[in-house]
Parts: C-alpha cells; structure tokens; sequence
C-alpha cells in the first residue's frame, strides 16, 4: 500500500484551511507543494552558509559551492545525463526554452523549418514564433486528435530535410496526455533535425532518461517537482550546448575578459551567467532526492489509481465532459455542460478545492475544442480518494447553482 498518511505528514501547508475547510489541494499542474526537507534546506542555506559560489576561498563560499555543485550531480544521476556539465541551471522552463530559442537565432537560416506541437504551453509557442520572424525561418504545426494525441501521420510528412528543430512537450498541462516523445525523437533524428522536450508536466510523474531517449535537449521547473519557484533546469547534449552561443553576458560565463576579446568559460558556466539561484539549485536537488526516496515507480502507480478513481466519479455527473482521453497523467480537464470553468471553479474555491480554471496557457487547444476553457483537476502523490469524493461533491453542489 502506498503510504500517503505518512506522506501527507511531509507536507505542512495540506494541513492548513481555506474558507473554514480542509484544503483540497488539485492544482498541482501549476505547482506542487514543498515537503518540509526542501523547506527545510533553504532555511539552513541561509541560516548557516549563505555565500557566493565559485568566487570566495572562503569557507562558506566552498560549502555553499560544494553544495550546489552536488545538486547538479544529483540532477545528472535522476534524468541519466552522460555529464554533470549537461545539465544547466536556469530560473525555469520558460527561461530554459528561450535560451534554446535563442542559441538557435544564429544557428538557423531562412527557409529552415521548425515544428511544434499543437499541444504547447504558450512559452514553447511564443519563443519560437519570435524565432522564426528573426530568421526567417518557416514555423509548422503537428495538428491534434479530438482524444489530445498528436497526429503522428503528419508529423511525418512535415520532416523534410529543412526540419532543423523539433519542439514538443513530454505531457500536455491542459489535458495531461502523453506525447510518443521516443518516436518524435527518432524520426526527427532521420532528417537530421534537433528536438527540444519540454518536461515541465512530466517530472512530477516519471523520470525521463535522455540518454535511453537520445533527446538533444530536455527543460524541466523545480517547482512542479516538490521544489522551489524561480529555478529550473536545461539539459543539453554536449554538442549541442558546445555549438550555441551563451545567451547572457556576465559574471561567471567567461573565461578571460579584455575591451577587444572575451573567451567564454566552459560547461556549464558558459549558460549561468551572474550570481544564480543558489538555494534554489540546492533546494531544487533536495527535492529530487525526495521524490526519488519515495519512488517514481510507486508514485505513478498510486497516481494512477487516483486518475482512474476521479475519472470514474467525475464521469457520473450528467453533461460532464473530459477532454484528453488516451495514454494520460493524473490531470483531469473537464466541462459540465455550458457552465463556464470559472464560475465552478469560484464555487469550488468557496468549499476548499484548488483547482485551476481556463486555457491552461493552452489557447490553441481551447480553441480546436471551441471552448473558452476547462476546470483543470491535477492530483500529485500526496493526494487521496477522500479529497476526489470532495471534489465531485463539490462539483455537483456548483453545477446545481447554475444549470
Ligand atoms: C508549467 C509549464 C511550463 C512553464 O513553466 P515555468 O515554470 O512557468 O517556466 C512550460 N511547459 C509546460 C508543459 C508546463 O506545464
């Protein structure tokens, strides 16, 4: 059995109230919640060695090195890069994706092609939309099925030998439906092309291998991850990081600076310009090291569970409605007839469920559904079949106000 009591100890903000009720926490899609190590950790990062990395001979300034730098290792051991020097910290997925973007601004030509899934987060659409318009480059989409999977038929017949990049996400956050990113992969590798993974909503459930994936480069946020906001990581290969320009200038990026030359620092500094998130990055270790402690195997079993559950229960209310039905994650994004998302998710609110409401930063998806949005239940492994009967009490409690 999994131990979710024990688990649900770890966290102190499950035990807290919102409108006088239990808080049922199912936003996790957004962020997850910090367990007391990781809390834990950045109370002692700044209680006891609070400094500079890399810079000082100092004390403190090596523990607080030694301590970032073992985060970055532990971070290569959980997703089985090859080097720890693969694997760069940045302030999130967002900042991840665009640093990409950007490296590639110089490395593209007019006429290449990039592909992105009709499945994305707006910052995997945005960066390469501004991308293409600085280079020329041509931008096209892998069109969508009514049940959240990727047409894959058309997705190769847009591979051409002017495909340069490939962008996807692992697992959508509007609907929780897992992308054949193996597949993506290797098709894209026929043609030469490079492929950028977007793991933003799939390292809270799985622990993706990039070698065994052979993927170029692969983006994933702490905070959806039991860690901290603000830090995030960019894996890339070696090559890969070796062939793009840095994207900042700064401290710690280069190696010898005068007024006619600059050399750039090696991996990974040459990507981590200025004083980092350093608590962030160590937290950030903190948490993987939890979740790992616990167990993908048994997390993504347990949350299984919980998506089977709530699928069953939410489905006997009449008119509901969920969108994303194949190969999925513990997400459930639904509509109970022509209620709008935000009136049952203001309702829900009042009874103490966290949900989220609207297009998920996923409009594209919304609007192939022709629908303004969706009330989006996401369940972590610290969840439980109790919060889920709460959830459908609640849900039906809203839509009797509005139907
Ligand atoms: C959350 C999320 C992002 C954005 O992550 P940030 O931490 O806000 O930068 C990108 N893609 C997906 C799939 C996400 O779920």
């Amino acid at each position: 059995m999994f131990p979710v009591e024990k688990i649900r100890a770890d966290f102190p903000i499950l035990q807290r109230t919102v409108n006088g009720k239990p808080l049922v926490y199912f936003d996790n899609a957004a962020t997850s919640q910090t367990p007391q190590v990781v809390i834990d950790t950045i109370v002692d990062y700044y209680q006891n060695y609070n400094a500079n990395i890399h810079r000082g001979v100092h004390t403190l300034s090596q523990e607080a090195t030694d301590k970032y730098e073992q985060a970055r290792i532990l971070l290569q051991q959980h997703f089985n890069a090859e080097h720890a020097y693969e694997m760069i910290f940045t302030s999130g997925t967002t900042h991840s994706i665009n640093m990409v973007a950007s490296g590639f601004g110089s490395l593209l030509n007019k006429g290449d092609e990039v592909i992105v899934s009709a499945l994305e987060h707006h910052s995997n659409i945005v960066p390469w939309q501004m991308l293409c318009e600085k280079t020329g480059a041509v931008l096209k989409v892998i069109p969508m099925n009514l049940d959240g999977s990727l047409q894959m038929d058309t997705y190769q017949n847009l591979l051409s030998e002017k495909t340069a990049l490939v962008f996807c996400n692992h697992i959508s956050n509007a609907l929780g439906t897992i992308n054949p990113i193996k597949e993506i992969i290797d098709k894209a590798h026929q043609v030469g092309a490079a492929v950028l993974i977007d793991g933003a909503q799939a390292c809270p459930h799985i622990k993706p291998d990039v070698q065994a994936l052979d993927v170029d480069f692969y983006v994933a946020s702490a905070h959806k991850i039991c860690g901290p906001t603000g830090v995030g990581l960019l894996y890339g290969k070696q090559e890969w990081l070796e062939k793009l320009p840095p994207y900042q200038g700064g401290g710690e990026m280069i190696e010898t600076v005068t007024f006619e030359k600059t050399t750039y620092a090696g991996l990974p500094h040459k990507f981590e310009a200025g004083t980092p998130n350093i608590c962030g990055g160590i937290a950030f270790g903190a948490a993987i090291a939890y979740m790992n402690n616990i167990g993908f195997d048994a997390i993504a079993k347990y949350e299984n569970e919980l998506l089977d559950y709530g699928t069953a229960k939410l489905l006997e209310i009449d008119g509901l409605q969920i969108y994303g039905t194949t190969n999925k994650t513990s997400v459930i994004s639904f509509n109970v007839d022509e209620v709008h998302p935000y009136d049952i998710g203001t309702i829900l609110d009042k009874l103490g469920v966290a949900v989220r409401t609207g297009h998920h930063c996923a409009q594209p998806i919304m609007d192939f559904y022709q629908i303004p949005g969706t009330i989006r239940a996401s369940f972590a492994f610290y969840n439980t079949k109790e919060e889920i009967d709460i959830l459908v009490a609640a849900v039906k409690r809203a839509v009797a106000m509005f139907v």
